[in-house]
C-alpha cells in the first residue's frame, strides 16, 4: 500500500533545540546596559516595546536572525537616547550580539528519536528561516545534519515558499507534512497550502509567531511534544 505523506519537513529554532532563550538573555544584557542612559519615563517594558518595534520595521530589510536583532538593538540604542549612548555600550551590544552567534546548541527532548524515525521511510527537510551562516552553524553542531535530505534556508516562512520547498522534495504540499513551534510560520501556512501542519508548542515564543491556530482544518495537527511525531506520521501516511 502506498502511503500518502511523501516529505516530512522540520523547523529549527525551538522545534530541534533550544533559540529564543537566548534572545530573552541578550535582550535583559540590552535592558541593563541601556538602563543608565535611558529617560526615566522609558521604563523596560517601553524598552521591549521600543525594541520589538524596530524588529519588525527591520525585518523586511534584515529579514529573521541575529544580526537583525543586534542592528535592531543598536537602533533602538541611539533611538531611546537621542543619540547620546556611548560607544562604549554600543560596543557591548555588539559582543551581545556576537556571543549570540556562538551559543552553544542544546537539543529538546526527542528532537533526534523523532528526526531519526522517520527519516529512513521519508523525505526528511529542515526549513527554517535565519542568518544562513548561523543556521548552518546550528545544525553541523546539533549533530542532525546527516539525518536530512535537504536544508532550506529560507527568508520567510509563506504558502508558497512551502508549496516549492514540497514541490522539489517530494510530491507536492498534499503529501507533505512540517512540523514547528510557530503556528505563525511552521503551521498556518502549510495548512494553507495544502500539506499537514503539526504545531508542537516550546513554551517561549517570540512575539511576531503568534497567529490563531487553523482548528477548522483537518489537516493540522498539535502534539504535545516530538516524541508524538512518528505516531502521528504513521497515522496519516
Ligand atoms: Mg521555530
Amino acid at each position: 500500500m502506498s502511503r500518502i505523506l511523501t516529505t516530512i519537513g522540520f523547523d529549527a529554532d525551538d522545534t530541534l533545540w533550544h533559540n529564543e532563550r537566548f534572545f530573552r538573555v541578550t535582550q535583559d544584557r540590552f535592558a541593563e546596559l541601556l538602563m543608565d542612559h535611558t529617560p526615566d519615563h522609558i521604563g523596560p517594558d517601553a524598552l521591549d516595546r521600543k525594541l520589538l518595534d524596530a524588529e519588525k520595521r527591520n525585518l523586511g530589510a534584515y529579514g529573521y536572525g541575529v544580526k537583525g536583532f543586534t542592528l535592531s538593538m543598536i537602533e533602538t540604542a541611539i533611538e531611546v537616547t537621542e543619540g547620546r549612548v556611548p560607544a562604549s555600550v554600543i560596543q557591548e551590544l555588539l559582543e551581545a550580539g556576537q556571543m549570540m552567534l556562538s551559543f552553544p546548541i542544546e537539543l529538546l527532548p526527542h528532537a533526534r528519536a523523532a528526526v531519526e524515525a522517520v527519516a529512513s521511510e521519508y523525505t526528511v527537510v529542515l526549513i527554517t528561516k535565519g542568518d544562513l551562516l548561523d543556521q548552518e552553524r546550528k545544525l553541523a553542531q546539533s549533530g542532525l545534519g546527516d539525518l536530512f535530505d535537504a536544508v532550506e534556508v529560507v527568508s520567510e516562512k509563506t504558502p508558497q515558499v512551502y508549496l516549492d520547498i514540497f514541490n522539489r522534495h517530494g510530491a507536492g504540499a498534499e503529501r507533505s507534512l512540517m512540523a514547528g513551534n510557530s503556528m505563525r510560520s511552521d503551521v498556518v501556512p502549510v495548512v494553507e497550502a495544502g500539506g499537514h501542519g503539526v504545531y508542537v508548542p516550546h513554551g517561549m515564543i517570540w512575539e511576531v509567531e503568534h497567529a490563531e491556530p487553523p482548528q477548522h482544518s483537518p489537516r493540522y495537527h498539535e502534539i504535545d511534544d516530538l516524541s508524538g511525531l512518528a505516531e502521528l506520521v504513521e497515522r496519516i501516511g
